[in-house]
């Protein structure tokens, strides 16, 4: 990507601050992080919004700070707690990384978070784009932000067909957003940028009409706004098959797995056990040798209970959970973290992935258990 020329830069700031500024100011979402300025409620909003849309964190913030309304209740809260909070908004080691940032800040910063990026690039979970935005928003520094929406804008003023998916690109981008950043105005340009790229500037059909940079955009005078960002080829996803055992003692209790807690996508949440599907195999036959390997005990399978679909950020799955009784052996930690024997009820003090949340719907929408028990406890 060509630099910015002095001429352009002062250009772009001109219109920043003549035009997106001003507009940013009469058309501003009012969204709950906005009406604050506690860092602590910032810094929840903003690992929350990544890759995550803001009508699906609204609720999630919300619970969330009435749970945890400070660092230190956070901090003294067990992993669980946070982690079914979490459920459902995905990306979990979001989660755990926040609870871990909670302890270090009350066993070295007296638990507030620290003005210095410096030091906040040191907490869990705090990378390029976190730290520039607790800087900024919550304590008015000059540091610029940039995300997928900023990275698309700048793209589009600059009428720039490098790849975005590029860290050297990004690089680029990260000097551009540096040079257009008002000092004065820093937090105001970050969310002008941010809100410009989720209400006009949209991947598909921007409203060039009515945006207050069209003067400044180089897309918009070539009429090629949507051929920027420069897509990449999108990568086939994988498609994962998995099986899951239900399995049910004479107390109604439900057996449950936990995930080991470091790494992994949904490391840490709980899970009907089971696992991928080998080649060859019979569903059946892969949940067998699943909770084998995983729990040391034999199953007989029972009936089919639900199929579930779903999609995350790189793969897709499909999960199969089928009833199943322990014919031999008791659980154990083979390749889980801990289980449990639960009741339906007990189900809402565990945090699940979505996909298991299917599972937990579909026994709660039974008129009765199928007689279908082992032994175990
Ligand atoms: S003029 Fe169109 S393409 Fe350019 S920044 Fe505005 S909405 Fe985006």
């Amino acid at each position: 990507m060509r630099m910015l020329s002095k001429e352009e830069a002062k250009k772009l700031r001109t219109a920043i601050r003549r035009r997106l500024a001003p507009w940013f100011e009469k058309n501003a979402r009012d969204l709950p992080w906005r009406r604050t300025k506690d860092p602590y409620a910032i810094w929840i909003s903003e690992i929350m919004l990544q890759q995550t849309r803001v009508d699906t964190v609204i609720p999630y913030f919300q619970r969330f700070l009435a749970r945890f309304p400070d660092v230190a209740t956070l901090a003294a809260a067990p992993l669980r707690d946070v982690l079914k909070l979490w459920e459902g908004l995905g990306y979990y080691s979001r989660a755990r990384h926040i609870h871990a940032a909670s302890q270090i800040l009350v066993r070295d910063f007296n638990g507030q978070l620290p003005e210095n990026p410096e030091k906040l690039a040191q907490l869990p979970g705090f990378g390029p784009y976190t730290v520039a935005a607790i800087a900024s928003f919550a304590f008015g520094q000059p540091l610029a932000v940039l995300d997928g929406n900023i990275m698309r804008i700048f793209t589009r003023w600059l009428a720039s067909s490098e790849d975005i998916g590029q860290q050297a690109t990004k690089k680029k981008l990260q000097k551009v957003a540096d040079t257009l950043l008002l000092r004065d105005k820093a937090a105001l340009v970050n969310e002008a940028w941010m809100e410009l790229g989720a209400l006009i500037c949209t991947p598909r059909q921007p409203q060039c009409a009515i945006c207050p940079m069209r003067g400044v955009c180089r897309a918009f005078s070539l009429k090629k706004m949507e051929a920027f960002p420069k897509k990449r080829k999108k990568m086939s996803v994988p498609h994962k098959v998995v099986g899951a055992a239900v399995i049910v003692n004479r107390k109604n209790q439900f057996l449950i797995a936990q995930r080991h807690p470091e790494g992994g996508l949904l490391a840490g949440l709980w899970e009907f056990p089971g696992g991928k599907q080998a080649p060859g195999e019979t569903m059946p036959e892969c949940i067998r040798r699943e909770l084998r390997e995983e729990m040391g005990v034999n199953l007989d399978i029972g009936p089919h209970l639900v199929t579930v679909h779903h999609a995350y950020s790189h793969f897709t799955i499909e999960l199969h959970a089928y009833f199943a009784k322990i014919r031999s052996g008791r659980p154990h930690h083979l390749d889980c973290a801990d289980h449990a024997w639960v009741t339906r009820e007990e189900f809402d003090s565990y945090p699940f992935s979505k996909a298991d949340l299917e599972i937990i719907r579909a026994i709660r929408q039974l008129p009765e258990l199928p007689r279908w028990q082992s032994s175990g406890t």
